[in-house]
């Protein structure tokens, strides 16, 4: 929505160009205000209906509120690998691609819209067209972060914390701990190398169509220093 005229053409000739080239939009309407005094036609009132649905939840956010900047051009769409590869019905939601992915949360909770901020490879594709320069990778890696973070710890988003699992958040919490203390480190990860042996070929879904990886028989640090690199 744009309050002044002189507003209008660079953000007009900005949704037609990154659009489809047409002349105007189909999401483009105008509307003029009331019959001034004097005038012989136009309305004789102007109501707008603003219909927030889950808005307002963007806009009290300042990282995530730079969604709601959109003009509705869909470049981010059709620049989008996952869009132009499973078709917008299979994002289940009336928004699709890029821009559905961060809006459709706020629209529904993260309860029911949990995997679409998953559904990217980060390529940056769409941030990089954004005509508004939404910074959508950004965003999407906030959405996956509010839907694993604590149930309900900040009240940000509606559905925050629908992927948390315990495990998970347990196997994270070892992870992120062993990086910060290098003696666990290298131990972890002589023991991983000698214990190769007996990890699992089956990994869960994940590995229902990938192989499993193997660790390699020596750590890092020891091949390097094998080499003198170290
Ligand atoms: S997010 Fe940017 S590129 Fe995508 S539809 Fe909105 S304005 Fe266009």
């Amino acid at each position: 929505m744009v309050e002044h005229l002189a507003d209008v053409p660079p953000l007009l000739s900005l949704l037609t160009r990154s659009a489809t080239g047409q002349a105007i939009s189909t999401y483009f309407n105008m509307i003029s205000h009331p019959r001034q005094q004097g005038e012989k036609d136009g309305p004789k009132q102007v109501h707008l209906v603003l219909l927030d649905n889950g808005r307002s939840q963007a806009f009290a956010d300042e990282e995530l509120r730079q969604t709601l900047q959109c003009i509705r051009c869909g470049a981010c769409m059709n620049h989008c690998p996952v869009y132009t590869r499973i078709g917008g019905h299979a994002y289940g939601t009336v928004y699709p691609g890029p821009i559905g992915k961060m809006i459709s949360p706020h629209m529904l909770g993260l309860e029911s819209t949990k995997d679409l901020p998953t559904a990217s490879s980060l390529c940056g594709a769409c941030g990089e067209v954004c005509p508004v320069k939404i910074p959508i990778p950004k965003i999407l890696l906030r959405l996956r972060k509010e839907s694993v973070k604590a149930k309900n710890s900040s009240k940000v988003m509606k559905g925050e914390g629908a992927s948390r699992t315990t495990l998970e958040a347990f196997i994270w919490r070892c992870w992120a701990m062993i990086h910060q203390m290098p003696h666990l480190y290298k131990a972890m990860m002589w023991m991983m190398t000698r214990g190769r042996k007996l990890i699992p070929s089956k990994l869960g879904p994940w590995t229902k169509v990938r192989t499993a990886p193997k660790p390699a028989k020596q750590t890092l640090h020891e091949i390097l220093a094998s080499k003198g690199k170290v």
